[in-house]
């Protein structure tokens, strides 16, 4: 179906301000879903149950792969984390546009199988500046920040494969940006096929 909606990827490192940026997008453009994850790392605090992940176990992760289940899983920070194929198929069919907060291992996987999508990475001004949002976040230990700030440098050589940057200096100014581009997709041809053509046929004859 032509009017199906698009896969928006947005990935960034941990810390980048990704996660305010799709809350917001999300509370202000309609038509927009964000894709709840599985993952079988613990929650922090704060996080519920089926928003901002579904929590599993591992055996419970391994049963959906083997079902099937996920449209791409990878390993991150020693956690495993999956993008529900059912859910995504559901949006996108009644015309929804998806939100797929994920790594760049997931993205390069979407963006094989979907050659449509939309591939976002969000960067961090600075190093100074991720740094400070890690810790200031306080729910990570210092082991695990440095652990997060070593693959982030390995996470941002990556922005080369994705469509669109957003350098993330100011919320505001970022997520116009990011409104932009979700607006700009759904003008597509492809989006904007069916409706060109009744419009086009309500010429004929006149
Ligand atoms: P966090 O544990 O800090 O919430 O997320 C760690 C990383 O896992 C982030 O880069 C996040 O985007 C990524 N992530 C979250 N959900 C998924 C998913 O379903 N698939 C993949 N590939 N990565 C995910």
């Amino acid at each position: 179906m032509s009017n199906r909606g698009n896969i928006i990827v947005i990935s960034a490192p941990s810390g980048s301000g990704k996660t305010s940026l799709t809350n917001r997008v999300l509370k202000e453009v309609s038509g927009l879903e964000f894709s709840v994850s599985h993952t079988t790392r613990k929650p922090r605090r704060g996080e519920r149950d089926g928003a901002e992940y579904s929590f599993v176990s591992e055996k419970e992760f391994q049963e959906m792969v083997r079902r099937d289940s996920f449209l791409e899983y990878a390993q991150v920070h020693g956690n495993l984390y999956g993008t529900s194929q059912a859910f995504v198929d559901a949006q996108l069919a009644a015309g929804n546009d998806v939100i797929l907060e994920i790594d760049v291992q997931g993205a390069m996987k979407i963006k094989e199988k979907n050659p449509q999508a939309v591939l976002i990475f969000v960067l961090p001004p600075s190093l100074e500046v991720l740094e400070a949002r890690l810790k200031g976040r306080g729910s990570d230990d210092e082991s695990v920040i440095d652990r997060r700030l070593q693959i982030a440098k390995e996470e941002l050589k990556y922005y080369r494969n994705y469509q669109y940057v957003i350098i993330n200096r100011e919320i505001e100014e970022s997520l116009g940006k990011l409104k932009s581009i979700i607006i700009a997709a759904r003008c597509g041809l492809r989006r904007q096929t069916e409706q060109a053509e009744e419009i086009i046929k309500t010429f004929k004859g006149s």
